[in-house]
């Protein structure tokens, strides 16, 4: 679902990071506001004032995503769920979350803080129009301003569609989930209807582009992929969270991993490990003790003609909660702390002592056997 991106800027602890495909998408907006909506709308004005607009609209857009994700973000955090960061793509922005929300009124107010939020800023955007116009500001500011009140609107609407993952339809998923007590269940009827409002709106945009509207057939058509997608995804990794569940990470971990001691240079690390295991962490142990992990990531960090002057030990990243988990934890945990860190391997460890390493790769497995068993 997504591709490469870039992290901007923290907000409030939260990571704000933007998918390629947005660049697209601003380039798409600014053209489209300076050459289409605002000289339909105000006539008259230069050329490059348009372009002016243009920009300002794409960035007052920008910032009304942001505020959207970030009320959702805040909801989240108040009930104690991890935010991974705040990633704007092609159709707007997510707040990713690692876990599944802990009960459905918490789930429901995440999701309505976020179609609240847009209401509120349209209507503030609205109100800033009033005042300029009655105090003559300029018609570009104006109208700049006023595209956000609308756009606010837009973003609120879009999202309340009942069409899960969107905010209407997680608010939908919360209350069947709070009516009847199954939050499987729940999650099956809401992604089954956004996935047929995906294929909804996959005609929609056939039916326009064969009436001759072949840009907005083709917004349709991309937006209603992208729906359908989306809401089959995350039932699917529900299932995952949900078979796994109440299985340690004890039983998947392989209990006699391959270590690395401290002293050797990352050239040999490379040589007899990385070319070896195909791995990409190996836990560094010195006699017996756990220093902490290597990683293929943080060999790509040293140019190549240093590798030789570096020791394992001088890379190792120290133990955290990030590369290490207990093997009497849930498996579903180092599902959690594998998709927030997007890593595939973790160490188990007992207090300072390593005991073994969790591959999801092993996880995965066990899945798919499961699945094959209990059909
Ligand atoms: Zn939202």
């Amino acid at each position: 679902m997504f591709g490469k991106r870039i992290t901007l800027f923290k907000l409030l602890g939260f990571e704000v990071r933007v998918d390629m495909s947005w660049f697209i998408i601003v380039v798409l907006i600014i053209w489209s506001l300076a050459q289409g909506l605002f000289p339909f709308y105000y006539k008259g004005l230069s050329t490059g004032t348009y372009w002016w607009m243009g920009v300002a609209g794409a960035l007052g857009l920008f910032v009304s995503i942001v505020f959207h994700e970030l009320c959702h973000s805040l909801v989240a955090r108040r009930y104690g769920l991890p935010i991974k960061g705040i990633t704007l793509f092609i159709f707007g922005g997510v707040a990713e979350m690692a876990e599944e929300p802990p009960n459905a009124k918490a789930e429901f107010l995440m999701a309505v803080a976020g179609p609240v939020s847009s209401v509120l800023l349209g209507l503030g955007f609205y109100g800033i129009r009033a005042v300029g116009e009655r105090g003559g500001w300029p018609v570009p500011v104006n109208g700049v301003i006023g595209y956000l009140g609308m756009i606010n609107g837009l973003l609120a609407g879009f999202n309340l569609l009942p069409a899960f993952p969107l905010d209407g339809g997680r608010m939908l998923r919360s209350v069947l989930w709070g009516w009847k007590g199954d939050f499987r269940r729940a999650t099956r009827i809401a992604s089954r209807i956004g996935s047929g409002f995906g294929v909804g709106m996959i005609f929609l945009g056939v039916f326009n582009v064969l009436r001759g509207n072949f840009i907005g057939g083709i917004w349709w058509f991309m937006i209603g992929m992208f729906l359908r997608s989306a809401s089959q995804i995350s039932y699917q990794q529900l299932l995952t969270r949900r078979a796994l569940e109440g299985e340690r990470v004890g039983s998947f971990m392989e209990p006699n991993p391959v270590t690395v001691p401290p002293a050797i240079s990352v050239e040999q690390f490379v040589e007899d490990f990385i070319y070896k295991h195909y791995f990409k962490m190996f836990p560094v142990v010195e006699s017996g003790r756990l220093m902490g992990c290597i990683t293929v990531h943080r060999v790509k960090g040293i140019p190549r003609e240093e590798w030789g002057r570096h020791t394992v030990g001088e890379l190792a990243e120290h133990c955290s909660s990030e590369n290490t988990i207990a093997p009497q934890a849930d498996a579903t945990k180092a599902l959690s702390i594998m998709s927030r860190t997007r890593t595939s391997r973790l160490m188990v460890v007992d207090g300072d002592r390593l005991v073994g390493v969790i591959a999801l790769k092993d996880m995965l497995k066990f899945l798919s056997l499961k699945v094959e068993l209990e059909e």
